[in-house]
Parts: C-alpha cells; structure tokens; sequence
C-alpha cells in the first residue's frame, strides 16, 4: 500500500516541494517546528531508514546534505538539525529544521501554521538557495 509520501511522489496528494532528483524529494513539513523544517525522502518506498541499501542510504544523507545547505542559506540559524523518528510515516525521512537553540528541534512543542502562501514562499526561497549553491 502507497504511503502518504509515496501518494506525494506520485502527485496525488499535494506538497510544498523544495527539490528532487531521480531518487529522492525534499519537501516542507505540514507541521513544520520552524520556519524551513523540510522532509527528505527516498522515491523508492523503505519504512525504516536503517533497511535502504548502502548506496541509497549513502546518497540520501549527501542529498540532504545539499537541502540543509540551502535551508541555512535561506533561513539563517545557528545550525539546521536533522532528526529521523518515523513513528508516524512508515516512509524512510530525514526532518531537517533550522535551529537557534537547543529547545528547537523538539518534537513535543508547538507547531508553527503558515498559509499556502507563506508555505510557497518558503519552498521557493530554500529552492532558489539550492540553486545558488
Ligand atoms: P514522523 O513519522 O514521526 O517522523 O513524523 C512525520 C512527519 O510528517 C510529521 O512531522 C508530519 O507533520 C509530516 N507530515 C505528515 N503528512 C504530511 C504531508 N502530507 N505533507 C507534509 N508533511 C507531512
């Protein structure tokens, strides 16, 4: 059965999509902690992060690499987190959130609601950072 990010990947349930390529999608979170907070995912549909291949493992930490980069650029911060938990989609991802401080990357506090504008805002500043790179 699809996952709500595979249906994602498919464009049957819309995204606020920062980038891709052939084997992976970043793209903003819902809920997001803080302004940027972005998922990465693999296209291939893996529930646990630890069950991709090693090749596929290795390229989706560089490929995020590549987002956090963009992140920090667009949203200046101290450091921009990465977090796998996974407990509520069993589709393999990386949350990458700009952090100021170490309260920010915690998955217990608020979340942050911004309208469809703001998130294509969003998508597209951390879009035309990677462009930049
Ligand atoms: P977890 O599986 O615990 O790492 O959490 C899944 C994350 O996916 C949560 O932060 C959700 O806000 C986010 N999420 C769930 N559905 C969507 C969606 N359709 N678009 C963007 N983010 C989503």
């Amino acid at each position: 059965m699809d996952t709500v990010f595979t249906k994602i990947i498919k464009g049957e349930i819309p995204s606020y999509k920062v980038t891709e390529d052939k084997n992976f999608y970043a793209f903003l979170d819902i809920n997001p902690l803080k302004k940027g907070h972005t998922l990465v995912i693999p296209k291939k549909q893996v529930d646990y992060v630890f069950d991709l291949d090693d090749e596929l493992y290795k390229d989706f930490f560089l490929f995020a690499k590549r987002v956090a980069k963009a992140i920090k650029k667009a949203y200046p911060c101290v450091k921009v987190g990465m977090a796998v938990i996974g407990l509520e989609v069993p589709h393999a991802h990386i949350h990458l959130v700009p952090m100021d401080e170490m309260g920010d990357l915690q998955f217990s506090n608020p979340k942050l609601q911004f309208t469809k504008e703001e998130f294509l805002e969003i998508a597209s500043n951390i879009a035309s950072a990677m462009e930049i790179e």
